[in-house]
């Protein structure tokens, strides 16, 4: 990652390009701009060995004129108000592209989750609650997982909420276990939605799956569950990275992502873990770096790691016809520009990857319902708003000739501003 890019600003650049575009007033992107609440807390927790430790705990709640607001608990050592007032507005886009009656919210704990045993790390999520509690609520804004933060943290962070409340809230929290209330299909959702995309995508490239290669930067849950399902359908997976290194075969008729995988798990532990085991443990491959594996000769590049990979200094050198933006931010704004003039398609994010927020909300209105919807009837209803959407962005930057991301945001901040702002 590319420390030096404020992301923040990147992301409020897009906005104002957007209200520009839309025609709207400065006021506008002003009120648009500026989070609804920015709550910081000190959050004070025992340690083991009898000793307290202090945290500094973050949430971020950007724009509720839609719904609800939503948005993930990140841990992270580096976890900081920036990061989570972009993530904050990111969210907020996204379930407005989605079309889902949510608004945006993100929040955060600055913490190294590995220097913590078990119980610390439920003290902590139970402590973030506490902290927390008068802001969130089913009806007020609803967490979920993000980076290093897991259904388990999820099942904590309910169970201290209920106690609070008086009664089981369920609906408080989602990325649940299933046993807790979680939905089926939550899992996998992101790279699920991400396939649905690129196969209407493919359809209108032309391109056949069976022909057309793919990239994976990043094999974490995102990575591997889509690398998974692309191999599933046909797709030629030629190439996948972690944050080690990477492995390619570009004459193979397509990789085994499960068998890269089985690889990886016996060399070491993969959940929330960046350096045990590697896909480079798969030995029958050639080895690359993560730099090469984005200027691949492919016809597809799907970025599932981090933010800020595709830059000003390697946008010229990517050759795939289209991204799957399935990482938040993979691509800076200058990046993107260059890709779009050298006729690349990028389909970004806020899209792409909705297919996290989608399932959860389903899980919302299943604990609200007291229902349990099969994963077949979550995958049809995922599928169903993820074509929809890609189709309305593909009209619009065809009407208007620019890019995806461009068409994504024109539609999502049109929704945010028709539902009126507080
Ligand atoms: P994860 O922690 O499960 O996996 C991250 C993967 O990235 C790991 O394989 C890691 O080795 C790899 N990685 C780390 N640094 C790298 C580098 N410099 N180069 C290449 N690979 C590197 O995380 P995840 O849940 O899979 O999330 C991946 C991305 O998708 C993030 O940007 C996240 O914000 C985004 N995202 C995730 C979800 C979700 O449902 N999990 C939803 C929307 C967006």
């Amino acid at each position: 990652m590319n420390n030096k890019i404020n992301p923040f600003k990147n992301v409020l650049k897009k906005l104002h390009e957007t209200t520009k575009a839309l025609g709207l007033e400065e006021s506008v992107y002003k009120k648009l701009s500026t989070p609804d609440a920015v709550l910081e807390k000190t959050i004070i927790i025992t340690l083991d060995n009898g000793e307290t430790a202090e945290f500094k705990g973050y949430r971020v709640q950007f724009n509720n004129a839609r719904g609800p607001y939503k948005g993930g608990i990140r841990f992270h050592p580096e976890a900081n108000l920036d990061e989570v007032k972009t993530l904050a507005l990111l969210m907020a886009a996204k379930c407005a592209v989605a079309n889902i009656p949510l608004g945006g919210s993100k929040g955060g704990i600055q913490v190294d989750p590995k220097s913590l045993s078990k119980d610390e790390m439920e003290r902590l999520s139970r402590a973030w609650v506490r902290a927390f509690f008068e802001n969130i609520g089913p009806d007020k804004d609803i967490p979920a997982p993000d980076v290093y933060t897991t259904p388990q943290i999820m099942a904590w962070m309910v169970d201290e909420y209920s106690k609070i409340a008086g009664k089981e809230t369920p609906a408080a929290f989602t990325g649940k276990p299933l046993d807790k209330g979680g939905s089926a299909g939550r899992e996998f959702s992101t790279s699920q939605g991400g396939y649905y995309v690129l196969r209407e995508l493919a359809k209108k490239l032309k391109l056949k799956p069976e022909s057309t290669t793919v990239a994976v930067q990043g094999f974490g849950n995102v990575g591997y569950h889509a690398a998974r399902i692309l191999h599933d359908q046909g797709f030629k997976v030629v190439a996948v990275s972690d944050s080690k290194g990477g492995i390619c075969d570009l004459r193979s008729r397509g990789m085994d992502p499960r068998h890269i995988m089985e690889v990886k798990k016996k060399r070491g532990a993969i959940e929330g873990c960046y350096c045990v085991g590697t896909v480079c443990d798969c030995e029958n491959y050639k080895k690359i770096t993560n730099k090469e594996l984005l200027e691949l000769p492919v016809d597809v590049l799907v970025p599932a790691a981090m933010e800020n990979q595709i830059t000003e200094q390697n946008a010229g050198k990517i050759k795939a016809k289209a991204v799957i933006e399935l990482a938040n931010g993979p691509i800076t704004p200058e990046a993107d520009a260059m890709l779009f003039d050298r006729g690349i398609y990028v389909v970004p994010d806020i899209l792409a990857n909705a297919g996290g927020v989608i399932v959860s909300y389903f899980e919302w209105l299943q604990n609200l319902k007291n229902e349990h919807w099969s994963e077949k009837d979550v995958l049809t209803r995922l599928e169903k708003i993820m074509i929809k959407e890609f189709e309305n962005i593909w009209t619009i930057s065809k009407v208007k000739k620019i890019d995806l991301r461009s068409a994504a945001y024109i539609l999502s901040i049109g929704r945010i501003v028709e539902a009126g702002m507080k």
